[in-house]
């Protein structure tokens, strides 16, 4: 039996709310938008008003300037016509949200992006009981498996004692994953200061203004080679590569993602020290959080959709692909 739930229509380019009323992480420009966070592949420039946490409406006016926001806190509940939308912790990045949806006793969670492991620096997931759970699956098969953040923290520290004269430079996403491996640096008490490609000190200065404390940060382009010897070193990705790079001291190169689980990755991007710290749930976390939500339908906006659709199936609960187009979580994951 499939749910009459006909007030929520998901569509190329993004989730419809009543008729329109509303879109959630919309990929063109809409009158109101609701916006699970601020990762460019749900937080698009051009929307006429955005309903996020006062975190995410942050980030989107440091990334595309002024934006008409309507701050929601995680937890409160606004109106968008007959539509009752509240925000809850979603543990991807600082302000993600996942998104409730209720009308007329029907309930609708999008996820947006999410994981269950810890992250200091955002609330952790909450599961809520819903009737759909609208989901990612980006890393939707069981043999993502992702090890405790802290595992791979203890690499680093290892090859910085190993070898004081070079630097470890860690190529992390410049929204979340930079933030969540200097707070994780810190936990393992690390406390030297952590030096940082110039695109990493925005969103980081943007983090310290939320609450979220990285300690000594000091700028990577106007500092000697020889003073970052020894030391943690963090640009984006692209950067380990570049020009950029050559100035450090015999850097060792090291990636933070998910995906570095695979060792094809690993190889395709030359990485010395690959540090699997994934910002999506895993297989187990996925699963687990469908259990928690017991939901009668599973929608699947993007990734490996395909396992987890078969998982539903095995546990008699309908489930659906969306193929949610413009969702790349290669960067981010
Ligand atoms: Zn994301
Ligand atoms: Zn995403």
């Amino acid at each position: 039996m499939s749910l009459p739930i006909d007030w929520i229509k998901p569509g190329a380019g993004g989730i419809e709310v009543a008729g329109g009323a509303a879109f959630v992480d919309p990929s063109l420009p809409k009158p109101l938008a609701i916006v699970t966070h601020g990762h460019a592949d749900h937080a698009r420039a051009g929307h006429g008003r955005v309903i996020a946490t006062p975190e995410t409406l942050a980030i989107m006016e440091a990334r595309y300037g002024p934006t008409e926001g309507w701050p929601v806190a995680y937890g409160e509940t606004v109106e968008v016509g007959d539509v009752r939308v509240t925000l809850y912790p979603a543990g991807h990045v600082l302000g993600s949200a996942q998104v409730l949806l209720e009308r007329a006793g029907e309930r609708v969670i999008v996820t947006g992006d999410f994981k269950r492991a810890a992250d200091p620096t955002c609330p952790p997931f909450v599961p809520i009981a819903c009737d759909v759970l609208i989901t990612e699956a980006t890393f939707g098969l069981p043999v993502f498996r992702h090890p405790p953040a802290s595992d791979e923290i203890a690499k680093v520290m290892e090859r910085l004692a190993e070898s004081p004269e070079r630097c470890v430079l860690v190529g992390a996403y410049a929204l979340g994953k930079a933030q969540r491996v200097i707070c994780h640096l810190r936990e393992a008490g690390y406390d030297k200061p952590i030096y940082l490609h110039g695109a990493m000190e925005k969103l980081c200065a943007l983090y310290e203004a939320h609450g979220v404390a990285l300690g000594e940060l000091r700028s990577a382009t106007g500092a000697e080679a020889a003073e970052m010897a020894g030391h943690v070193v963090v640009a984006p990705p692209s950067a380990l590569r570049d020009r950029w790079a050559r100035r450090l001291p015999d850097p060792v190169l090291a990636m933070a993602s998910g995906w570095l689980q695979v060792r094809q990755r690993v190889r395709q991007n030359n990485i010395d020290l690959p540090l699997v710290i994934s910002d999506h749930a895993d297989w187990e976390e996925l699963t687990r959080t469908i259990r928690e939500v017991a939901p009668s339908e599973v929608w699947v906006t993007h990734g490996s959709e395909a396992g987890l659709l078969r998982w539903c199936e095995l546990n008699q609960i309908r489930a659906r692909a969306l193929h949610m187009v413009g969702r790349t979580d290669e960067g981010e994951a």
